[in-house]
């Protein structure tokens, strides 16, 4: 049995304790993982600490830092076939999908390499003939990323790119569904040759780990990807160490289709939208609210390729949608469908687990025409579950699409530009993919509305989330300062 190691302050080290992972394709036990406790994550945030004031990397210029984030993305792109494959095998997550998202993570470390320096600070053009006042943007000091299990070198990416760009320090807490492709992260960072402590890797449970973490004194500010009731823990934990909180929460995002749309098209983004990474994609497209003109041309088309996707081992290169990472993620997906038909939601396709090892569920549709209070509208799935509604006019149409707590992500399909453009305008989104779906780069930001969480990760903003403004007075003038009693 393959075992793995948390990382502290350079050096690879034992769990307090240690757990079991399952491969998600079998159910069986394949690998030991560290569990971080009390003790471990204390020894991490002290490390993390100690880095941050430590000269080799406060004293290190900008520059410094991108070369070595450089170096860090080459040695991604060298080693992606292996982290693809432990993805692969710990999440379940298919390794057409990893191999081509790992060699893109590489581009996103590059992207932070290059922003180092250039995250400028300004000068003022202050209101005092004898000062000079400039802002330096400084790291804002000890970061602790937490992240889940779904994609976790991308999401860890967004986080740890930003934060050393800055010259932050970082104590990342991975998933502990699947933790063996950030512990592997770890060894490849550890040979890029950033010192020690700059980043700490562990993993563990939400209560002996990451509220630990999340409220521990010396963490600056945390970075949250996860779902909303674990963001509730955490910003409560944050009351203790007034940690400022970047919280990328999951999604319920309308996938709206107007009559004029380029079906084809659509339903391929469709498919992908909503069965690509067996639905386990915080910006799943997961209702689809179609035009009632084209719905049942559209469904038609949408059953026929759901029968047709390959269902299989994750590690085969001809599977499409391999099985959930955790059995619980299996088990909710049944129960939320048999809560929602129990209110009128028609399955029509797919609709219970397949009859083999592993936590694999088929990609499912409800038909939800006459079940609008169904909670699958409402409620995330993280499974390859549709809700499907239909609408009337494009009022409706806005109206359904913004009908949710959430507001991640969002698609609209038409050929109609002043349309789009009044969609664009009025949907409660962080994001509007028109004519596509799914569509991610470094360059743009990434976040969302309402209990889809706050902040942004991506683009210059997030690095700039990673640094606080110090404003600098300087007196230039050698006389006496004036009367001391009155504020200058
Ligand atoms: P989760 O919230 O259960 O767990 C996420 C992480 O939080 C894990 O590492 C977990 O150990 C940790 N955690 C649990 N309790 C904690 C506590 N009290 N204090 C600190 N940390 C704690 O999420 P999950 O079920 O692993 O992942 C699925 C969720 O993540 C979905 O809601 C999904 O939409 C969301 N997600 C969002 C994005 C995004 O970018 N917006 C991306 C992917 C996933």
């Amino acid at each position: 049995m393959q075992k793995f190691q948390q990382y502290i302050d350079g050096d690879f080290s034992d769990g307090s304790a240690q757990f079991e992972s399952r491969d998600p394709a079998t159910g069986q036990v394949w690998a030991l993982m560290p569990e971080a406790r009390r003790d471990d994550v204390n020894r991490a945030v002290e490390a993390a600490e100690r880095a941050f004031f430590a000269p080799d990397w406060a004293n290190m210029t900008a520059t410094g830092r991108g070369k070595l984030l450089t170096r860090l993305a080459d040695l991604i792109a060298e080693n992606a076939e292996i982290l693809a494959k432990l993805e692969t095998r710990d999440t379940g997550k298919i390794i057409r999908e990893t191999s081509a998202q790992i060699a893109y993570v590489a581009d996103f470390y590059r992207y932070y390499a290059g922003l180092a320096d250039k995250i400028e600070g300004a000068h003022l053009p202050i209101d005092k003939p004898d000062m000079e006042v400039w802002l330096r943007r400084e790291p804002v000091g000890v970061v602790a990323a937490i992240v889940p299990w779904n994609s976790q070198l991308f999401l860890s990416a967004v986080k740890i790119g930003p934060a050393l760009a800055a010259g932050c320090t970082v104590v990342l807490k991975a998933s502990e569904d699947a933790p063996a492709p950030m512990l592997e992260f770890a060894r490849i960072f550890d040979r890029a040759g950033f010192p020690k402590g700059v980043l700490n890797v562990i993993t563990g449970f939400g209560a002996d780990c990451g509220a630990v973490l999340t409220s521990h004194p010396k963490v600056d500010h945390i970075a949250f990807t996860g779902g909303p009731e674990t963001a509730r823990h955490i910003v409560r934990n944050s009351a203790e160490n007034l940690a400022s909180t970047s919280l990328e929460l999951g999604g319920k995002s309308p996938f709206i289709v107007f009559e004029d749309a380029d079906i084809d098209s659509a339903v391929n983004a469709q498919v992908s939208g909503i069965f690509a990474a067996t639905g386990q994609s915080c910006v799943a497209g997961s209702r689809l609210i179609i035009s009632n003109k084209i719905k049942d041309a559209f469904l038609a088309k949408l059953i026929a390729k759901a029968a047709d996707v390959v269902i299989g081992a994750p590690d085969d290169v001809a599977t499409e949608v391999g099985p959930l990472c955790t059995i619980g993620q299996r088990d909710n997906a049944v129960d939320l469908i048999a809560r929602s038909v129990a209110v009128g939601a028609v399955v029509v396709a797919g609709g219970a687990p397949l009859k083999r090892d592993g936590n694999y569920f088929p990609p499912t549709i409800l038909d939800c025409s006459d079940a609008p209070d169904a909670p699958c509208l409402t409620q995330e799935f993280f499974g390859p579950v549709l809700s499907v509604l239909g609408f009337d006019t494009e009022e409706d149409a806005l109206r359904l699409a913004n009908d949710t707590t959430y507001g991640l992500a969002s698609g609209v399909f038409t050929r109609d530009l002043t349309r789009a453009h009044r969609m664009i305008r009025r949907l409660r989104a962080g994001i509007v993919w028109v004519n596509t779906y799914r569509a991610v780069s470094p360059m743009v930001p990434f976040g969302g509305h309402g209990l889809s969480g706050h902040g942004r990760e991506g683009g210059l903003q997030a690095a700039l989330d990673y640094t606080k403004v110090k404003a600098v007075w300087l007196r230039t003038s050698d006389e006496p300062i004036p009367d001391p009693f009155v504020m200058r």
